[in-house]
């Protein structure tokens, strides 16, 4: 069933929306816990190494007649830290040089000055061959009695942004087969709550199928015992004989609802037979003129066909037949005498024969346009009602055209009239 398989696919969707969401911020979240977890580490790291630097080069400076002992710089600085120690007049008085791919990047960043004292910050850079670099990098005023100097550490951090980034890849990966999953489970999932559902549904389908069913049989009981009463020569009192109109009346407009019902539900059980032949449609709609020009003249309205020419179809006659009186009926219900309704064969190619239903009469506002298809609905209840319809008509007429693979669609101008256009698929042979 059709609203099953789309509120199955809604809900699927709902899911997989929601947990799509979920897993990019958990993605996301996870993500700069780990950067900023690995910042602070390494800033810490940077922090001491230059307290440690600063330290050896204040003992150098307040010592300057002892020899200088590199291990001293060296035990603050592993083979990624670098360090550059500047006098006041810019000059370089001690390195430990950043490798070749980087240093020139890291000169260039000192020489800006973007390096806050005691603030540790990330600079990234990609060189000539598109890789990407990334230094961390602080530095710290050396302050002695007779010298002052600026010391600038950095670390190469490279690879450990690179790693972090390919693990937030994998996470992304990771992430999108979970959500795949998950939408997996979440569709399975709709189909077993549909379940109930649907039974529910199948339940309530075949009792308006039996029901209508059944009450077919004591109606025509009712139609024969009135048709008999009515042949009764004792019963000449004209107000019982009104009576008795009346009741045929009723029970007849009951009938066409039941057989409507019944065609409804039948439809919703897949339980319609069609007698599918190639037959030409024109001849159909010809019929379909005849039998509602005595019911259109009633109201002064002219029946008329246009544009009619041969237009072969493959389809179940009595059910196409059925359609344009549904069609052609509704044109002069909801048309004003004197209107006229025009039934037009618009296109005969090779694949399909579109025809269709025009009347003048009072047209349906844009609002409703849409609903006139929906079981039950009618614009005018009252009107409806009046003129004998029970708002099944169209959606009896949908249920034809889809059992025979076409489409139906309506225009109207609201106060000017109403087209339904029918397209049905073309039987190819010659
Ligand atoms: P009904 O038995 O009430 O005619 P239908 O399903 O055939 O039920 O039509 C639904 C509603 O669509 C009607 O009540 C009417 O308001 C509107 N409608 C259908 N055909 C036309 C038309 N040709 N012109 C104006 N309104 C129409």
């Amino acid at each position: 069933m059709e609203i099953f398989g789309r509120s199955r696919r809604r809900l699927a969707f709902a899911y997989a929306l929601i947990m799509g969401i979920f897993l990019a911020v958990i993605i996301f979240v996870m993500h700069m816990a780990m950067n900023w977890s690995m910042f602070s580490e390494q800033a810490q790291e940077l922090s001491d190494a230059a307290n440690g630097v600063a330290e050896a080069q204040i003992f150098y400076l307040q010592n300057p007649s002892d020899a200088i002992d590199e291990n001293r710089y060296y035990k603050s600085v592993n083979d990624r830290l670098f360090f550059y120690i500047f006098s006041e007049d810019k000059q370089l008085v001690r390195f430990e040089r950043a490798s070749f791919r980087i240093e020139q990047f890291v000169l260039d960043v000192i020489e800006s000055g973007n390096i806050e004292e005691g603030e540790v910050e990330v600079f990234r850079h990609s060189n000539e061959t598109g890789q990407l670099n990334t230094v961390m990098m602080t530095s710290k005023k050396i302050v002695t009695d007779n010298a002052m100097q600026t010391l600038y550490v950095g670390k190469d951090v490279t690879a450990l942004y690179s790693g972090l980034q390919k693990a937030t890849y994998a996470q992304i990966f990771l992430g999108f087969i979970a959500l795949l999953i998950a939408s997996a489970i979440g569709y399975f999932m709709a189909g077993r709550a549909l379940v109930p559902l649907k039974e529910a549904y199948d339940k309530q389908k075949q009792f308006a199928a039996d029901a209508s069913h059944e009450l077919r049989t004591p109606l025509a009981v009712v139609m024969a015992s009135a048709d008999l009463l009515l042949a009764d020569p004792s019963i000449q009192n004209p107000f019982l004989r009104q009576v008795i109109e009346d009741l045929k009346s009723e029970v007849k407009k009951m009938t066409n609802l039941v057989s409507d019902l019944l065609m409804v539900a039948r439809s919703d059980n897949n339980a319609l037979k069609v007698k599918i032949q190639r037959l030409d449609l024109t001849e159909i709609l010809k019929q379909v003129i005849r039998t509602m020009t005595p019911i259109a003249e009633k109201k002064n309205i002219r029946l008329t066909g246009e544009n009619f020419r041969k237009a072969m179809i493959n389809a179940d006659e009595q059910r196409i037949k059925q359609l344009s009186i549904i069609l052609v009926d509704n044109a002069i219900k909801y048309t004003p005498e004197g209107g006229a309704v025009l039934i037009r064969l618009e296109q005969v190619d090779n694949t399909r024969v579109t025809f269709s239903v025009i009347d003048n009469g009072i047209g349906i506002a844009p609002e409703d346009l849409d609903k006139v298809f929906e079981r039950f609905y009618r614009v005018d209840k009252a009107r409806s009602r009046e003129m004998g319809g029970n708002g099944l008509g169209l959606s009896i007429a949908v249920e034809i055209v889809k059992m025979h693979d076409g489409k139906i669609s309506v225009a109207s101008q609201f106060g000017e009239g109403t087209k339904f256009t029918v397209e049905l698929k073309a039987n190819l042979k010659k």
